[in-house]
């Protein structure tokens, strides 16, 4: 059997939106690689639960607890910073993920779609990586458990750079987030800090399930992802793991691309 990489041991990581998609195979993969791991939820906290009880039920995981928490809010966000630190101890990795879409024309988007989804998609990423960084800070460097003071990965999307008709409440989001990944890597860098993005591809979880729950529908995406594969949750949960530990030191103000191959313009292939 293959020996587990244990490149994040006596770390503590929060994953946010953890209790379904690419936030929970982040969650599942930080644990695997040793780090104890915050499964952060907004609603079904029996589905948090029972993350958190397979990655501490696992002897080669780390221990993991659910603590619900709406990004957006910033009492709610200070809150479950602090728990994780009375519980850990302290916090190395910060994975602020949560995020929705509330897709419409714009000339028919109500004010209150706009809002929300750059409450939970920007502002939710914002207070936690601010959170993480006062820990980070007030905490002080881990000589022998990690060569930076923290990290923070955001989760993007290709729509970070790839506008959307009929969602630009969520590209717009994803395009804000750039720029704070990036000033806060130029701000903290110094520090030791490291901040960088994952922008996922079309990865098959409940927030697009219209894309490709049909045959046709996966026929259509597929048009668009050269690698000819829809990407699966836990394509990001490597990316993240190898993004927290010392093995990617020296990356830092980046935004990873998991995404088959998505933002090389496929549209181009025979044409243009
Ligand atoms: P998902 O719907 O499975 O996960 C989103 C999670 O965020 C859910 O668990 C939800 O409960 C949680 N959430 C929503 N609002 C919240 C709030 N206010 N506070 C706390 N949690 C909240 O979808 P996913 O695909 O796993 O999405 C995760 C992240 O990946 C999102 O930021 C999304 O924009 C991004 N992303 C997804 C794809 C994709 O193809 N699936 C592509 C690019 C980017």
């Amino acid at each position: 059997m293959q020996k587990p990489n244990k490149r994040l041991a006596g770390q503590t990581a929060i994953v946010t939106g953890a209790s379904s998609g690419i936030g929970e195979a982040i969650a599942i993969a930080l644990g695997r690689d040793g780090a104890n791991v915050v499964v952060n939820y907004l609603s079904h906290p029996e589905v948090a639960e029972e993350i958190a009880q397979k990655i501490t039920a696992d002897d080669l995981c780390g221990e993991a607890i659910a603590i619900k928490c709406d990004v957006s809010k910033e009492d709610q966000v200070a809150a479950m910073f602090k728990q994780t630190v009375n519980h850990f101890g302290t916090l190395d990795i910060c994975v602020p993920n949560a995020g929705l879409q509330k897709d419409a024309a714009l000339h028919e988007m109500k004010l209150e779609d706009w809002q929300l989804v750059l409450d939970v998609n920007l502002t939710g990423q914002f207070l936690c990586a601010r959170e993480a960084i006062r820990e980070f800070l007030r905490r002080g460097m881990r000589p022998g458990v990690s060569k930076s003071l923290g990290k923070i990965i955001h989760t993007s999307s290709v729509h970070q750079i790839i506008p959307w008709a009929g969602h630009a409440n969520y590209a717009a989001s994803k395009g804000g987030l750039v720029m704070l990944m990036e000033s806060i890597c130029q701000e903290y860098a110094p520090q030791k800090v490291r901040c960088n993005s994952i922008a996922p591809g079309a990865i098959k979880t409940p927030i697009n399930k219209a894309a490709w729950d049909t045959p046709e529908a996966l026929a259509e995406l597929n048009k668009l992802i050269p690698y000819k594969r829809i990407g699966v949750p836990e394509d990001i949960g490597s990316a993240a793991v190898w993004l927290a530990s010392d093995e990617s030191e020296y990356v830092n103000g980046t935004t990873i691309f998991v995404d088959g191959g998505m933002t090389c313009y496929p549209g181009f292939t025979t044409n243009g």
